[in-house]
């Protein structure tokens, strides 16, 4: 992949770099879960302990709770991570607790030194083993439903970008709680309505910077890519060079989740996405699309046995098991690849042919690669292990 260097940043140019990347993660992280909200067989449980655990991964907490309001009186941690996640499917009492606090003020708590904070009960936090903690409420339509409590073993652990983050959540939350509660349709969280969210877009805005990367992989994500195939079909259309677009989804991928869990699927994505760039040359550019699928422009090609060869490594990469967690998995990917033989196609129609040929491959059995010809004939050319 090529990599661009700035000559020297000074510090604050370094820090401001950092804080970029910091948002854009949040944003990326934030764009998935609420994608997940939109799934039709969505279950609220789950989507609560994935909300829970994003949130302690995005805020480098050391604990996260999600609690709901049962009764009156009545609490439910209902997804919690790190040291709490014991605490899952267990009630407490809300009065005298901090989450009670947040609860009847309808107010964020956040304590960024619990010791030395006259709301907080400090029996309450040793028990929770919280140095600083944000306490946010999540509502559906105008009821309270619940708190999402975030901890550290830290002092002040919590920075804005942060609060902002688990408020968005926080929102997110009471949509999946709605649905739960069979009140009315899921609504789709409006960006504008929220003021959080708001918030980041701003900050988001100041920054002009586009989220650019897959927060998963780190690799660059679809607009990035779009960006950098747009200019490499210039410069193959004026120098006339043959470069290649191979399109990539790994085989039965919903099985590794449902077998494995959606963190060992995130995992398994990281560690395809590695063994992917090692199967490729300095030059070749590869993406996340999104979910399981990866596309790669392979530059410069001197002919079309050059990009056959790396389809091969890579499917041969790919059938060697991963070991992730200590548990091991097999997974295999399907490719369609298209060449640059026509100089005036579109970028959409280029991707649609390399598309057009990983459905082939698909529905030859998977595991395999075509490519997508001039004549709209699909040839393969290798033989599947
Ligand atoms: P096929 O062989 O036809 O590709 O079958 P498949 O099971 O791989 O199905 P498909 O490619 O259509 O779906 C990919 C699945 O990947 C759907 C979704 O549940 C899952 N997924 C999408 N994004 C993520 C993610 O970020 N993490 C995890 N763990 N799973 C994801
Ligand atoms: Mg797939």
């Amino acid at each position: 992949m090529t990599k661009r260097r700035s000559s020297n940043p000074t510090k604050n140019q370094t820090v401001k770099a950092c804080e970029q990347q910091e948002l854009i993660n949040h944003l990326n992280r934030i764009i998935n879960i609420q994608d997940r909200l939109n799934e039709p067989n969505l279950k609220v449980n789950d989507f609560i302990q994935i909300a829970a655990e994003q949130l302690q991964q995005l805020t480098h907490a050391t604990g996260t709770l999600i609690e709901t309001l049962e009764a009156e009186d009545k609490l439910r941690y209902r997804g919690g991570t790190g040291h709490l996640e014991k605490w899952v499917g267990q009630s407490c009492d809300k009065n005298d607790s901090i989450s009670g606090l947040c609860i009847s003020t309808h107010q964020i708590i956040r304590a960024d030194d619990v010791e030395n904070d006259p709301r907080i009960n400090p029996q309450e936090c040793r028990q929770l083993q919280a140095r600083s903690l944000v306490v946010v409420p999540f509502f559906y339509e105008s009821h309270i439903a619940g708190v999402i409590k975030v901890i550290s073993n830290n002092l002040n652990a919590f920075s804005d970008i942060d609060l902002q983050t688990i408020r968005v959540i926080a929102g997110l939350v009471g949509d999946a709680i709605a649905r739960l509660k069979n009140i009315g349709q899921l609504k789709v969280l409006s960006k504008e309505k929220t003021h959080a969210l708001d918030d980041l877009r701003k900050t988001e805005k100041k920054l002009k910077h586009v989220a650019r990367h897959d927060y998963l992989t780190g690799l660059p994500n679809r607009n990035m890519f779009n960006e950098q195939l747009t200019i490499a079909l210039a410069k193959a259309k004026r120098k006339k060079q043959l470069i290649a677009l191979m399109y990539l989804d790994i085989d039965q991928f919903k099985d590794i989740n449902d077998t494995m869990g959606h963190a060992y699927g995130d995992k398994l994505l990281t560690a395809f996405a590695n063994r992917l760039k090692q199967c490729l040359r300095a030059s070749d550019i590869a993406a996340r699309f999104g979910g399981d699928e990866f596309i790669l422009l392979l530059d410069d090609l001197k002919e079309v046995q050059d990009a056959i060869v790396i389809a091969n490594k890579i499917l041969q990469a790919m059938r060697q098991p991963f070991t992730l967690n200590s548990k091991p998995a097999s997974v295999t990917t399907s490719i369609g690849i298209a060449f640059l033989r026509d100089s005036d196609i579109s970028l959409d129609d280029f991707i649609r042919q390399a598309d057009q040929a990983l459905y082939v491959s698909k529905n030859s059995g998977r595991n395999t690669f075509y490519i997508y010809d001039n004549d709209l004939v699909m040839e393969q050319t290798q033989v599947r292990e």
